[in-house]
């Protein structure tokens, strides 16, 4: 955008100048040409002389003009006069008129004097006024792209003039058409919001028996789980008018803009209520103010305390209702879920895998599944995907379909597409070779330790073929939705996570390891040290030695980081490494004791590049006993 208006005052405006000084160099050519062309000389031709209106009309009275070429709309003209002292030589004079006026002429017919009336200019008189305006225009219009292109820029001299000026950036659905039936998964924040339907809808009845109507709504929830589609679905229920806006708006580079912006959308709500405002993004602007790195940002403070003044300036029951949307609750500013702003918090989450199944529903209505294909394995497969990510996996295995030219999406194409929002796009399998021989081990590695620990989840699958940055890769599925996590099982993940690098380790040797483990064991470090800071799973004890955040630019939590001491520090380190280096050598022990199962395994991996996790428990049972791992497989209907 920058870009073009630069481009446009660079090159527009020099070259519109230019042209306008050609035309009119060129225009007056023109016009000589015309004249000297004509048997009368310019009007303006400095060669002729000049004659005064006194002078003219005597020597009209006195018979000795013989012609008259009228010009300029009557303002001047060229007279042809004989001097009769001069043997009646005609000469040429110009002459200063009064204008065209009625009684001159009716002299010159009188007289019997020849006359000649030219327009006004050569050029049309659309041009003419074009030309005229040209040059305003083009100075006009560069001083208000140098005024914007100066306005990106922090500081520039454009600055003053953006101060009051609105731009209202807020957008506005007279009907949503979503309905609570079109979100799906998150009941209990349905029934919630059903009483905010009502508000909307008959005030009076609350109204009736002297109760406030709620002002503002927070909905809780991390990305894609249907905030903004539950917000939309109120104000599609109760038949309101949507205004929408997203914080990340309101914080612009200008003081006041904001601010303004606020007034301005509380101004257009309340011509319109009843109706519902929605914030999205309301943590960008109602952080606790005074705090963050470099003291707080004025622009987002003014705004806040905007949006705080006018939520307290309209009645309860003026029908309307902002519900205001964010995934960090802990970072807003206190004033505002005080009583009477967004006092009521309605919380949004990740859907378990009934709340999966049935957003899976919603989004298959317009989709063709094939017969066989069964919604609840989906559900099954998914767990932590949010209304956004089935939304998406839906979509991406119906583009699939369509590129492999089927009729309708079978478990083939969902099962890609999970794999592809998962870990990335599908690449080119390696070819046979070493790195091939050292990534399938490394694979069977992780695959073996999932498979022989109970407490970890099994495998579902193992595959050669690259996904996103990862050369190889193995799945497993995990017990759905599980709350908590036991430390066997933090401990077993660990040893999963170490098994490619182990089996690398013990079958290619120390010196031969590669940086392919490099994922698996940043995830080993940080999954030892919130055993150790968070879950208190370590020999210090069940103490949190961590704040539950560690964003810096937060600033609230800055000071409590530094409550730890060196000495607590080093013992945390202490723990980790000991912790880590125990799993490690647990799981070294299991891959040398299954050294020629991890053969067979790698031998069938190569040949065929993906194995599911059947096959592999299969194979591996030939060598040595599995454990039964339980799993809570949740019933669905
Ligand atoms: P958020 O505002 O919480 O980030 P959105 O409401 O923007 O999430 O959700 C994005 C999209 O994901 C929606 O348009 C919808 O298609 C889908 N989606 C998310 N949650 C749900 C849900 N609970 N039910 C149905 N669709 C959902
Ligand atoms: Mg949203
Ligand atoms: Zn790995």
């Amino acid at each position: 955008m920058n870009q073009r208006w630069r481009i446009f005052a660079l090159w527009v405006l020099p070259i519109g100048m230019a042209i306008l000084l050609a035309w009119q160099v060129f225009g007056s050519n023109q016009l000589n040409n015309q004249k000297t062309s004509s048997p009368i000389v310019a009007p303006r031709n400095a060669a002729v002389a000049r004659m005064s209106y006194g002078r003219f009309l005597d020597y009209v009275e006195a018979g000795r003009v013989t012609a008259v070429d009228i010009y300029d709309g009557g303002r001047n003209a060229v007279v042809e006069a004989v001097d009769p002292e001069l043997d009646n030589k005609v000469q040429k004079l110009r002459v200063d008129l009064p204008g065209l006026v009625p009684e001159l002429i009716n002299t010159l017919k009188s007289e019997g004097i020849s006359f000649d009336i030219h327009p006004a200019k050569t050029t049309p008189p659309a041009l003419g006024l074009f030309g005229n305006l040209l040059f305003p225009i083009i100075l006009i219009g560069g001083l208000i792209l140098l005024a914007r292109r100066s306005n990106s820029m922090p500081g520039g001299p454009g600055q003053a003039m953006q101060f009051g000026k609105t731009k209202a950036r807020f957008a506005m659905e007279a009907e949503t058409g979503v309905k609570f039936d079109d979100v799906a998964g998150v009941n209990e924040a349905k029934q919630d919001l059903q009483e905010v339907v009502t508000f909307l809808k008959q005030p009076e009845r609350f109204t009736s028996v002297g109760a406030q109507i709620p002002k503002g709504v927070l909905l809780v929830g991390p990305p894609g789980t249907g905030k903004t589609l539950l917000a939309k679905a109120i104000a599609g229920e109760a038949g309101v008018p949507f205004f929408s806006l997203s914080g990340s708006e309101f914080v612009e580079m200008f003081v006041g803009v904001g601010a303004s912006r606020v007034r301005d959308l509380f101004k257009r709500a309340k011509e319109n209520s009843p109706c519902l405002i929605f914030i999205d993004e309301i943590d960008a602007v109602g952080r606790q103010r005074g705090a963050g790195i470099g003291g707080g940002n004025d622009e987002r403070e003014q705004t806040l305390n905007q949006l705080l003044t006018e939520m307290d300036g309209f009645e309860g029951n003026s029908g309307i209702i902002i519900i205001a949307a964010t995934n960090r609750p802990d970072v807003l500013d206190s004033a505002l879920m005080r009583p009477g702003r967004f006092d009521r918090q309605v919380s949004v989450d990740a859907p378990d895998i009934k709340g999966r199944l049935s957003i899976l529903k919603v989004h298959s209505r317009n989709k063709k599944l094939s017969e066989n294909l069964s919604l609840e394995g989906i559900a099954r497969r998914t767990p932590g995907f949010t209304g956004a990510d089935l939304a998406n996996l839906l979509n991406e295995a119906a583009i699939l379909t369509a590129r492999r030219r089927k009729e309708a999406i079978t478990l083939a194409e969902i099962d890609d597409a999970v794999d592809r929002i998962i870990a990335g796009m599908e690449g080119q399998p390696l070819t046979d070779g070493r790195s091939k021989r050292l990534i399938a081990y490394h694979e069977v590695g992780h695959a073996l330790i999932g498979t022989l620990i109970k407490a970890h989840d099994p495998v579902q699958k193992v595959t050669l073929i690259p996904r996103g940055q990862a050369k190889g890769l193995t799945w497993f599925s995990p017990d759905d939705d599980q709350m908590l996590v036991s430390r066997a099982q933090l401990k077993a993940r660990i040893m999963g996570a170490l098994g490619g690098r182990a089996a690398e380790d013990i079958v290619f040797g120390r010196q031969e390891v590669t940086t392919g483990a490099g994922g698996d064991i940043q995830q080993v470090a940080s999954m030892a040290r919130q055993m150790v800071t968070r879950f208190g799973m370590s020999d210090l004890g069940p103490v949190s030695l961590e704040g539950d955040s560690q964003e810096v630019f937060l600033g609230r939590d800055l000071i409590n980081r530094s409550e730890i001491s060196d000495s607590i520090a080093k013992q945390i380190d202490e723990q980790v490494r000991a912790m880590v280096k125990h799993c490690y050598k647990e799981t070294l022990l299991i891959v040398q004791t299954n050294r020629e199962a991890m053969d067979k395994l790698v031998e069938v991996l190569i040949e065929k590049e993906t194995m599911d996790g059947e096959e592999f428990q299969l194979i591996l049972s030939e060598f040595t006993s599995i454990p039964q791992k339980e799993r809570t497989i949740p019933i669905l209907n």
